[in-house]
């Protein structure tokens, strides 16, 4: 882990992130696999932390040491399946025949750690909680990993979170980093219509239980890459909080900020409108 990349190296990840956009759609279209859409709005966040930010070995997902990633957006873990099969941790075949009965992985997946799955996803709200817990061991432990959580900013509403975040405050746990894939939507309306009163309400949360949340793109692999390493080698007491403002279906021109695509398969036609990306 390097705190400054050069050029070159952030060109190799946003080649990379298309190449896993591609993935994503090419497989899922094929398979006719639903909820695309919040796959692509982490996909950059994804291929940050997968080949720059994290320590982890491919060839070896159990390895004790490993910084782990607790992936707590449900169906948006396509992105991560197709991220771990080209580090070939998930079989090539598995995720070729993804969706379909010649295939284990499932829609949100289950935790299967040989598969660099270490959490389960789908009922939302879950993630962080599993999260606070492997920080809190480690921490008790000396352990010099991380824990990152990966979570919808939908998702935000479910009470655990902030009962898990009030732990994690209170025991002074600083080797855990909580993304939020912020693309305004959750399900198939945008959140400022749900819950949410104010367009800042997220932010403001996080600040109300004495932390620092940064905001950065999403879709910007420089910042994104510089944000997370610089939390990782932070020594603050206390969680981090990077939120990534997203565009849910990014790089489907028809897809981007469409709530239907929240599950719906796009058409051919769809399709032929092209992408936001090369
Ligand atoms: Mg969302």
């Amino acid at each position: 882990m390097k705190q400054i990349i050069d050029k070159n190296e952030i060109s190799l990840l946003e080649k990379k992130a298309n190449y896993i956009r591609d993935e994503v759609i090419n497989i899922c279209v094929q398979n006719k696999a639903g909820h695309i859409a919040p796959s692509l709005s982490c996909v950059d966040i994804l291929v940050s932390l997968y080949y720059n930010c994290m320590s982890y070995k491919p060839e070896d997902p159990l390895w004790k040491d490993r910084d782990r990633l607790i992936f707590s957006k449900a169906h948006g873990c396509y992105a991560l399946y197709a991220i771990l099969a080209d580090k070939k941790v998930i079989p090539k075949e598995e995720w070729k025949n993804f969706y379909t009965e010649k295939s284990t992985l499932l829609g949100c997946m289950e935790r299967k750690v040989e598969y660099g799955l270490e959490a389960g996803c789908g009922s939302l709200g879950h993630g962080l909680p599993i999260a606070v817990g492997l920080a809190f061991g480690a921490q008790l432990q000396n352990k010099k990993y991380h824990i990152f959580c990966l979570m919808g900013d939908g998702e935000l509403q479910e009470g655990v979170t902030w009962e898990a975040i009030q732990f994690a405050v209170k025991h002074e746990i600083g080797n855990l980093t909580i993304i939020i894939d912020r693309n305004r939507l959750q399900a198939m309306d945008f959140i400022i219509n749900i819950l949410d009163k104010e367009i800042n309400d997220i932010l403001n949360r996080f600040k109300g239980f004495g932390l620092s949340p940064m905001v950065t793109s999403g879709h910007n692999i420089k910042k994104l890459v510089y944000h997370i390493n610089a939390v990782k080698l932070s020594l603050e007491n206390r969680p981090k909080v990077i939120i990534a403002e997203t565009i849910k279906g990014y790089g489907l021109k028809c897809m981007e900020h469409v709530p239907k695509f929240h599950f719906c398969v796009p058409t051919e036609e769809e399709l032929s409108m092209g992408k936001t990306y090369e």
